[in-house]
C-alpha cells in the first residue's frame, strides 16, 4: 500500500527542555489566529502543488501541539480532508505533553478528529523528570496516560532511558510500571547530549555523566527482551509495537514515501519527474509567518535530490526498520538496482560478520547491526 503523509508543526512550548534540539520556541504570547490562518494557507499552497492521492496520515508535531486550541486542530483536519481527501483508516496523531492543563483537552482533541495521541512522558520518576526539565510530575504523567486510554483507541508515549546513574534495577522497576500503562506502542530514546542545548553546556562543565555505551546497551537489550515477552517487536530502532499498532506516519518517513511539511521548520519529500524534491520551511515562527503572509507559503528552500542522495536516504531510513529494505521498491523509487549503491567489499564483510542480512529481495540490519546503524550505513553505502 502506498503511503502519503502530512506533517503539521506547532513550534511553541511552555518552556525549553534542556536536552531538546527540536525546532521549539518559547513566546510570551502567541497570535493563534495568525498562525492558524498561516497554517491553512501553507496547506492550500501545497495541495495546489502536490496532490498525488488521498492522505494516509497526518502528524501534528512540535513544539507542543497539545497547546494548540482543539478548534484549530479541527479546522486543519477539515481543510486537509477537503484538499486531499482521506484514505480509509487515516491515522491522525497529535503529540501531547501530560500536564494537567493539556490533558483536559484530550477529549476535545479526539472530537476534533485526532485518533492517535503520542505523549512526551519521558520518565515515571520525579527526580529524573526534574533533571530532564519537564514541567509535569510522574503522577500527572500517569493520570494523563489514563485519560489518553479513555479517549483514544491508539496512544503511545515517549520515554528517555540511559539517564545519568540509572541502574538496571531502577530501570527494571520503571519498565514494569510503564508496561502497566502502555497499550500497543512505545517510543524509547537513549538520552544523548545534542550540540547547542542547555545539556551540552552543563555536560561540558562536568555536571553530569552519561552511562557507558556498554551499560546503555545492557539497558536496551533488557528492554528488548522484556517487551518481546509481552509480544512487542522493535519494528524500528526506537519504536516498539504489537497488534499492528506501528505509527503509520513515521513509516512514511522510514519507507521513503512522499510527505508534505507545513509550519515553521517543517521538511517535506515530494516525488515528481522521476525525482524527489526535498523542501524546508523557514525555521523561526516569525520568519515562517511573514513568508506565508508575503508569499502564500513558508518555503525557505527546496532541492531536487540526485539519484545517489535518494538511494542513500532510502537505504539509511529503511535499515532502521526490522522489516528492512525491499529491493524491488528501491528500484521503483530510485530507478536503479540497489547493489549499484552498495560497497561490495564491505557488504560481504558485514554479511559474514552478521551485521546485515540479504536474501536477494530484502536487505536488513541484524540486531547487532541495528546497535551501530550509523557506522554500518557509512560502511555499506558506496
Ligand atoms: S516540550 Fe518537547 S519540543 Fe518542547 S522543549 Fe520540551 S522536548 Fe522540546
Amino acid at each position: 500500500m502506498s503511503l502519503f503523509g502530512l506533517y503539521i508543526h506547532w513550534p511553541f512550548c511552555k518552556s525549553r527542555c534542556p536536552y531538546c534540539d527540536y525546532n521549539a520556541h518559547v513566546r510570551e504570547r502567541v497570535d493563534v489566529a495568525a498562525f492558524g490562518e498561516a497554517l491553512l494557507q501553507d496547506m492550500r499552497y501545497w495541495a495546489g502543488r502536490h496532490n498525488p492521492g488521498k492522505l494516509t496520515s497526518i502528524f501534528f508535531g512540535g513544539g507542543t501541539p497539545s497547546l494548540m486550541p482543539p478548534e484549530l486542530a479541527a479546522e486543519l483536519i477539515i481543510e486537509a480532508k477537503k484538499l486531499w481527501g482521506f484514505a480509509d483508516n487515516i491515522e491522525i496523531t497529535l503529540e501531547a505533553n501530560p500536564t494537567s492543563s493539556e490533558a483536559k483537552n484530550f477529549s476535545a482533541l479526539r472530537d476534533a478528529g485526532v485518533n492517535r495521541l503520542s505523549m512526551g512522558i519521558q520518565a515515571l520518576d520525579d527526580q529524573y523528570l526534574k533533571f530532564l526539565g519537564r514541567s509535569h510530575s510522574a503522577t500527572e504523567a500517569k493520570e494523563a496516560i489514563k485519560l489518553a486510554a479513555k479517549y483514544f483507541d491508539r496512544y503511545s508515549f515517549d520515554i528517555i532511558y540511559a539517564r545519568p546513574d540509572q541502574t538496571l534495577n531502577h530501570w527494571r522497576k520503571e519498565l514494569e510500571e510503564i508496561l502497566t500503562l502502555m497499550r500497543d506502542h512505545l517510543s524509547l530514546y537513549q538520552l544523548s547530549v545534542e550540540p547547542q542545548t542547555a545539556f551540552a553546556t552543563i555536560y561540558a562543565r562536568g555536571d553530569f555523566q552519561l552511562p557507558s555505551d556498554d551499560h546503555a546497551a545492557a539497558l536496551y537489550d533488557y528492554t528488548l527482551n522484556r517487551l518481546a515477552r509481552e509480544n512487542f517487536a522493535a519494528y524500528e530502532v526506537s519504536n516498539f509495537a504489537r497488534n499492528n499498532d506501528e505509527c503509520r506516519h513515521n513509516m512514511v518517513y522510514w519507507q521513503y514515501y512522499d510527505y508534505i511539511g507545513i509550519g515553521p521548520g517543517a521538511h517535506g519529500r515530494i516525488s515528481g519527474n522521476a525525482r524527489k524534491t526535498a523542501t524546508n520551511n523557514h525555521k523561526t515562527p516569525e520568519a515562517w509567518l511573514s513568508a506565508v503572509q508575503k508569499n502564500g507559503n513558508g518555503l525557505q528552500g527546496e532541492e531536487m535530490l540526485d539519484q545517489k542522495i535518494i538511494a542513500k536516504e532510502m537505504i539509511l531510513m529503511n535499515l532502521r526498520l526490522l522489516q528492512g529494505l525491499d529491493a524491488t521498491r528501491f528500484r521503483q523509487v530510485v530507478g536503479a538496482d540497489m547493489m549499484q549503491f552498495i560497497d561490495n567489499k564491505n557488504f560481504e564483510f558485514l554479511r559474514a560478520q552478521d551485521f546485515i542480512k540479504f536474501d536477494g529481495k530484502i536487505l536488513s540490519a541484524t540486531a547487532t547491526g541495528r546497535n551501530c546503524l550509523n557506522e554500518l550505513a557509512a560502511k555499506l553505502i558506496a
